[in-house]
């Protein structure tokens, strides 16, 4: 087992050195917070995208897809309430100074006492073995009663401070609770200030004649102003969906942690839209599938965690995040939201047009209802990054670092290698690329021994490799090589196609869904 805090370092090196992520300009020496996707990590984020969009798309009959552009017209985001508050509450250190979130000290604080929650949980577990009653341990054991009461005390101070816009309280309660610098423990810390996270640029290129637009900071807006447009040419009727994949962008106060926190970075987001008063009941349904959705992935079902909001955002009336336990801990993957019509009615009043749906059973007009899911992209790149990665201790000896990623994810499904760079082998090796090819990405290999050609594949996470030696030449068979298992088994030239594209088909990963 890689200890965590070294788990991260070890991502982000072999990100780089098997091209899955580069830093952005790195012969610049980079750009902080931005990254770009080599060759095997655009085709995973292509895979992930497929996954997502095939889930949304492609299994319901109600939801669509959308491509909306990235610039908008400045009074969206106005009417969405970004303008007025997109804000992050920024805390300096004076000693360090350094600059942090004053929610994320907040949230990182609680973690510890949620982790004490979880140890005195496993306790439990392990001394009551097959008699553990797990709601019961909760809802008596001293340890976690004090341990939530703490949790939900901070809740409840941050969430009255953030109401009443009282910065000073939100620096008050960080003095109160002792919360020091992460990199130094100095506890000097600057007064509470907001921050607006929109990035600005000027459209027009006449002097006097330029506007103020952002660059989107969620993809959402695209999908309500078009809400019309989408119900009407394509038919919807209520309750339907709406899906869209693309790049937001933030100026997030700080951003470490790799692809965690990026400033440009890709949301996946579906916005379904209901009858009012029937919202809570597709919040809930939604809630459900996504987790579903995850856990389909087979990244462990214990990586995942609700976390439900007692903060609610001015547009929500519930929400929660799908954590997931990354290498840096439990953090937010994905948002579930119950929107209300807070965006299509400030939309229907800053336009001036009318974004009603006529309901032909009700004989009425209203304007929807919102539930969104919403999704990064790089952070579900991360999340199946992190649970791949291991390094293994073989038998012989010898050692392997490995992604085992989900088979239909992997960049390369199938690698073909000659056992020798002569004899026809490389013809036949070309010839079984060219039969697996239109299904599949392959790719062929004849450098070093058969032996690190495996290891270069293993830490590529391909399923699967095929070998071609003289065997084959005259029986039409093939080594067969397992990437998990590492079991190796003949088979016939004409069998190849079926038993690859049983494991790796996007097909196979989809029928998991409920
Ligand atoms: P956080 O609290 O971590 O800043 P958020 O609650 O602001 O996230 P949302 O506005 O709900 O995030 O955005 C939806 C999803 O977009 C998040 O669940 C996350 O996966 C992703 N996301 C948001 N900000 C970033 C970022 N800076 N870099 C990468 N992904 C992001």
């Amino acid at each position: 087992m890689i200890a965590k805090e070294e788990l991260l370092k070890k991502i982000v090196g072999h990100a780089k050195e098997y091209g899955f992520v580069f830093p952005s300009s790195e012969i610049y020496d980079g750009l902080s917070a931005t990254y770009d996707y080599g060759p095997y990590g655009a085709e995973l984020k292509n895979s992930l995208k497929a996954y997502w969009w095939e889930a949304m798309v492609k299994m319901h009959e109600n939801i669509v897809g959308l491509d909306a552009a990235i610039f908008m017209h400045p009074t969206t985001w106005k009417a969405s309430g970004h303008v007025d508050a997109f804000n992050d509450p920024l805390i300096d250190n004076k000693d360090s100074k350094r600059r942090y979130r004053a929610d994320v000290l907040i949230e990182e604080h609680q973690e510890k006492y949620r982790q004490k929650i979880a140890k005195e949980l496993a306790k439990g577990r392990k001394r009551f073995g097959d008699s553990f009653d797990e709601s019961q341990f909760l809802a008596t054991n001293p340890n976690v009663i004090r341990n939530r009461e703490k949790v939900e005390q901070i809740d409840a101070r941050y969430k009255a401070a953030m109401d009443a816009n009282d910065l000073a309280a939100v620096k008050e309660l960080i003095i109160d609770l002792g919360i020091a610098d992460p990199e130094t423990g100095s506890k000097n810390w600057t007064d509470v200030r907001q921050f607006n996270l929109m990035f600005q640029t000027e459209l027009g290129s006449v002097a006097g004649d330029a506007s103020t637009i952002y660059l989107r900071p969620e993809t959402a807006q695209g999908i309500f102003v078009n809400y019309l447009n989408v119900q009407k040419s394509a038919r919807m009727k209520l309750p339907f969906g709406i899906a869209q994949i693309g790049k937001a962008f933030r100026n997030e106060i700080i951003a470490r942690q790799f692809i965690f926190r990026m400033r440009e970075f890709e949301q996946m987001e579906m916005q379904y839209f209901v009858k009012p008063g029937t919202e809570l009941d597709h919040y809930a349904a939604w809630k459900e599938a996504r987790m579903a959705w995850h856990k389909a992935l087979g990244l462990g079902e214990g990586s995942y965690r609700f976390h439900d909001h007692v903060k609610l955002a001015h547009y929500a009336n519930a929400a929660c995040d799908i954590e997931f336990d990354f290498p840096m801990g439990f953090k937010e993957l994905e948002g579930i939201h119950s929107r209300t019509d807070f965006d299509l009615a400030a939309h229907e009043r800053y336009s001036g047009k009318k974004l009603q749906y006529y309901d032909p059973e009700a004989g009425e007009s209203y304007v929807p209802y919102v539930v969104e899911t919403s999704i990064g992209l790089d952070r579900l790149f991360l999340a199946v990054l992190s649970a791949a990665y291991q390094e293994e201790h073989l038998e012989d000896g010898s050692s392997r670092t490995v992604l085992r990623l989900p088979h239909a994810l992997a960049p390369v499904k199938v690698a073909v290698l000659p056992l020798l760079k002569k004899d026809g082998l490389p013809e036949m090796a070309r010839k079984v690329i060219d039969m697996l090819k239109y299904d599949h990405n392959c790719q062929y290999d004849e450098k070093d021994s058969i032996g690190k050609r495996y290891r270069r594949q293993d830490a590529i996470g391909t399923p699967y490799c095929i070998t071609i030696d003289h065997e084959s030449l005259e029986d039409q068979s093939v080594t067969l090589r397992e990437r998990d298992s590492m079991k190796q088994e003949r088979v016939g030239i004409d069998a190849l196609s079926s038993i690859v594209a049983d494991k790796v088909s996007m097909k196979t990963l989809l029928k998991q869904l409920p």
